[in-house]
């Protein structure tokens, strides 16, 4: 028996997939959403009898092996690894895993660069070093839960350790575990800082994020992109919180490293962290493999931030139920957790709903007393309302907002008519969006053609007298305007 063929008689595909998403039960099937396209209504198929998965949404089916290597975004030899490692079949010798090319040995340096830098927790400073994170509540069991670690401040320490390993400068720089100065001195990328070892799904490390101590400089930097670790790709403590985001269906998101370190400390194993406050489109697809439920755990000023309420958008569009915590003033949730676990423990059982936080805000920025307040409030807090795709949610909100600045719902639904979305929303959605609208197909073209135009000018040209008529008579007349505007003569 192959290999190959070992790890399929030992794995079940439901025990697979579900390791990924939320598998719901179907006769003699289970079904979820699709991880591979971005679908509202379950359209994925696990068979346990015939071992396969199915998409009828984006024709993606296949076998466990096939599934791994889509969901993981890897080739068939690394979901072979992963696969074995999960029958638990025996996996090549070390040396003929050598020769499983480039990824492999990015994964090996990353391995061993965070032994290195745990190692390092032993030194002088690195004795500093878990005196500080202790002074943060952090234990000793967390730190090596999470692989903390310490890059001493030397040139280049690391590199030469790597060397000895086996490394050349090349997969080492590759790694983005250092960089070459113009004079061609050779530098440890992390130098003086602690480490955050950052892993991926199957709690591999992919890359790594550094913390100043006791140096200026900026208070976190990150490895740069490589072959393994990509920013918009990662979310931090993934690996350690999908079991328990999928039974408790809700995940916590942080700000940083430490409040998820905290939090999965003090019971909250439901938590995770995503870089700055900016949710990407990978990533959101990514929780809603196992929840659909967004509990936001930033710090109080979130609001303005313009990338926060994108995302947010982008996520109550993929039908994510999103609520806040609101906490004190100028206190982080590490600061909470650590002080009073109970209080965060309510916190997160009072959170309230992404709509209710902005009409909460709206509400204490305006007076709505006065009509300028009321009118303020309505107008920003519909921009909002406008956005949520359920008509019933919608409703409940308008009601709401109608009690609180005592305006009719009549009236408000009129406003909201008037309101124009921002073109905020990307690729398949704007078509959507365009698709839904009650314009007829006849608008949406003459619409299109006429942007076109403005862009581009100079291609009036195109459209001469003959091939007007086409047009309805507000486009028509748009058209001379902007020909006549132009002194634009058709003729030549
Ligand atoms: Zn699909």
């Amino acid at each position: 028996m192959t290999l190959f063929e070992e790890i399929k008689n030992r794995l079940d595909i439901v025990d697979v997939v579900s390791s990924y998403l939320r598998l719901q039960k179907v006769g003699s099937n289970y079904r979820a959403l699709c991880p591979f396209h971005s679908e509202k209504k379950p359209s994925f198929f696990v068979s346990p009898r015939l071992q396969i998965f199915k998409c009828f949404g984006c024709g993606k089916a296949g076998d466990i092996f096939k599934f791994v290597m889509e969901i993981e975004k890897v080739d068939f030899k690394e979901a072979l690894k992963i696969l074995a490692e999960k029958a638990g079949v025996q996996l090549p010798t070390e040396k003929e895993e050598e020769d499983f090319g480039e990824r492999a040995r990015l994964f090996k340096i990353c391995e061993l660069a965070t032994k290195f830098f745990e190692r390092q927790l032993e030194s002088k400073t690195g004795k500093k070093v878990i005196e500080y994170l202790l002074g943060r509540k952090i234990n000793f069991e967390s730190i090596q839960k999470w692989r903390l670690g310490w890059a001493p401040d030397t040139k280049n320490s690391l590199v030469e350790f790597l060397k000895m390993k086996g490394f050349s400068i090349d997969e080492i720089e590759k790694a983005g575990l250092c960089f070459k100065k113009e004079n061609g001195e050779i530098l440890d990328f992390f130098r003086g800082r602690i480490i955050f070892p950052i892993f991926d799904l199957n709690s591999r490390v992919v890359g790594f994020a550094g913390r100043v101590f006791e140096k200026e400089g900026p208070k976190y930097i990150n490895c740069k992109n490589t072959l393994l670790y990509d920013k918009s790709r990662v979310i931090y403590g993934l690996d350690k919180a999908k079991k328990e985001i999928k039974e408790k269906d809700f995940c916590l998101i942080m700000e940083g490293y430490t409040d998820v370190i905290l939090a999965h400390q003090e019971g909250f194993q439901n938590a995770v962290s995503v870089s700055g406050t900016a949710l990407s489109e990978w990533q959101l697809q990514t929780l809603a493999r196992f929840t659909s439920n967004l509990l936001l755990c930033f710090d109080a000023d979130f609001a303005g931030d313009q990338a926060t309420k994108r995302a947010i958008d982008l996520a109550i569009q993929r039908d994510f139920q999103v609520k806040v915590i609101l906490l004190d003033e100028g206190k982080d949730p590490a600061d909470i957790i650590s002080e009073d676990k109970e209080k965060f423990e309510k916190a997160t059982k009072e959170a309230i709903s992404i709509m209710e936080f902005y009409l909460k805000s709206f509400i204490s920025q305006y007076d709505k007393n006065t009509l300028e307040g009321k009118r303020e409030i309505a107008r920003k807090f519909l921009t909002e309302v406008k956005k949520i795709p359920n008509e019933i949610e919608k409703d409940f909100w308008i009601s709401l907002l109608s009690k609180e600045i005592e305006v009719s719902k009549e009236s408000l639904l009129k406003e909201m008519e008037k309101i124009k979305l921002e073109d905020e929303f990307f690729g398949k959605e704007k078509e959507e969006i365009i698709l839904k609208s009650d314009k007829t197909k006849r608008e949406i073209l003459e619409e299109r053609l006429l942007t076109l135009l403005l862009k581009l000018p100079q291609n009036l040209v195109l459209i001469d007298n003959e091939k007007m008529e086409y047009f309805s008579p507000e486009t028509k007349e748009i058209l001379e305007k902007l020909k006549e505007d132009l002194k634009f003569d058709p003729k030549n």
